[in-house]
């Protein structure tokens, strides 16, 4: 086997160290294996999206030393492979319309007399309000969500495995089995499509993965929930589930993760201030 390891960042800000340390430990293990090293541009969110962070991102990488395969995929121009998945997930009957603002959904879940709000790692869980509305075709006007329920119950398992050669946020490593119910709870029924934007994040790097025979993901720990999404998502769409490395946070000075507005810390910074590479390595182990 080949070993086939990505970078995937989106060009919505500037780069630091936490992506530093993402892609180069994605890129030393590629290359201490033989293997290849992708770049891969998630600009699906084109609002958000600008050619200087792009540009930048191309900059930094060089400076760090990483080279990629070439042409460099961008998720903008994969359009059609997002859509021929939700159509075929559509035609299933595991996705929704859903029309809800978020203050339609905040009222919807809002705490009953002694109960408690549910919420997710990204805010509110969907209550379900548009479930049960069915429709014949895809609205162009509304957002798709997964019917989670009805999804794992087409898979006829409930169990899924993945293999992890990093560490999870609970220090989880190995073959890792999780329910996929606990996603039910946990996230619930996510958004695979939003209405200006045909795909969503999960959906987009499940399929791209796939494309690109990506062996190994190497990613953040803050993304281990959402890799069992991806594991859901392949087991539907038929997709390879590769090898995961997640990996510990870069954090500031504060403890606090890391966010691409935050330029101090952001690679340009340092290669301003005269760091080298091997100075920008050095603090991924102080910045744990
Ligand atoms: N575009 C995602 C990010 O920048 C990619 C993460 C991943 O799938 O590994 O966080």
């Amino acid at each position: 086997m080949i070993i086939r390891e990505r970078f995937a960042p989106s060009p919505t800000g500037l780069l630091h160290l936490g992506h530093a340390y993402s892609a180069l430990t994605a890129y030393d293990c590629a290359m201490q294996g033989g293997g290849e090293f992708l770049l891969r541009i998630e600009d699906i969110d084109q609002t958000r999206c600008k050619t200087e962070f792009e540009n930048a991102i191309f900059d930094d990488l060089a400076w760090l030393g990483i080279t990629w395969e070439t042409p460099v995929m961008r998720q903008s121009e994969r359009t059609n492979a997002y859509q021929n998945a939700i159509q075929s997930l559509w035609d299933r009957g595991l996705l929704y319309a859903c029309d809800c603002t978020r203050k339609d959904i905040a009222i919807a879940s809002a705490p009953q007399e002694d109960g408690e709000q549910i919420l997710g790692p990204d805010g509110i869980i969907y209550p379900g309000t548009c479930r049960n509305k069915p429709r014949r075709e895809i609205p162009n006007n509304a957002a798709l969500r997964l019917d989670m329920a009805r999804a794992i119950e087409t898979l006829t398992k409930t169990y899924f495995t993945f293999n992890e050669i990093g560490i999870g946020p609970n220090q989880e490593t190995g073959s890792i089995r999780f329910d996929a119910n606990e996603l039910i709870n946990k996230i619930g029924d996510i958004v695979l499509a939003r209405k200006d934007i045909a795909t969503s994040y999960h959906l987009a790097v499940v399929i791209d993965d796939h494309a690109q025979n990506i062996t190994h993901v190497t990613r953040g720990y803050d993304l281990f929930d959402a890799t069992k999404i991806h594991i859901l998502l392949q087991n539907l769409l038929g997709l390879h589930t590769p090898i995961y490395r997640h990996h510990k946070l870069i954090r500031d000075e504060n403890g606090k993760r890391l966010a691409k507005r935050y330029d101090a810390m952001a690679i340009q910074s340092y290669r301003h201030k005269g760091f080298s590479p091997a100075m920008l390595r050095a603090l991924f182990d102080t910045n744990a």
